[in-house]
């Protein structure tokens, strides 16, 4: 997907909206990060006005990933919403600028994909207090107490 953004740029008013689901499943790092049941929603409102070029960004999807200390499933949703300005100088990229090629190409699903993996939390717990798996018989210690605990 390519949207040509020249005209936001140079014409005094421009307005465009893109809404799509992001094609998860033949993405190796999305799927790496987690399984999606279903598609992210992505909607980008793009509006340029003498020359400074806005998109507001909205991404929502749910995953399924798995607690990383007891490894119980655990599934939850995610919400991203940001305003940023469109740039192509890349000596002005900063955290709320999107930068796009000298030609004003701007490439949609390559930025939700950045988005989703620069907002995904680094590692999911069950709960805040989730005990993990005993190292030695392997059992959920949420669930019980084994032997081995208690020899330590
Ligand atoms: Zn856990
Ligand atoms: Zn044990």
């Amino acid at each position: 997907m390519r949207i040509n953004l020249k005209d936001a740029f140079i014409l005094d008013r421009y307005e465009k909206e893109v809404d799509f689901r992001l094609p998860v499943a033949e993405d190796e790092e999305l799927s790496s990060l987690a399984s999606f049941p279903e598609e992210p929603l992505v909607q980008f409102k793009i509006r340029g006005k003498y020359g400074l070029v806005l998109c507001d960004t909205v991404i929502d999807f749910k995953y399924e990933s798995f607690c990383c200390r007891c490894l119980t499933p655990v599934s939850g949703a995610l919400h991203i919403e940001n305003q940023r300005r469109f740039i192509t100088d890349p000596l002005k990229e900063d955290e709320d600028t999107i930068l796009i090629d000298p030609n004003f190409n701007f490439f949609p699903d390559e930025e939700a994909k950045n988005q989703i993996i620069m907002e995904f939390p680094d590692r999911f717990l069950c709960a805040e207090d989730c005990k993990g798996l005993c190292p030695i018989c392997g059992c959920n210690r949420n669930e019980g107490v084994c032997e081995c605990e208690e020899d330590s």
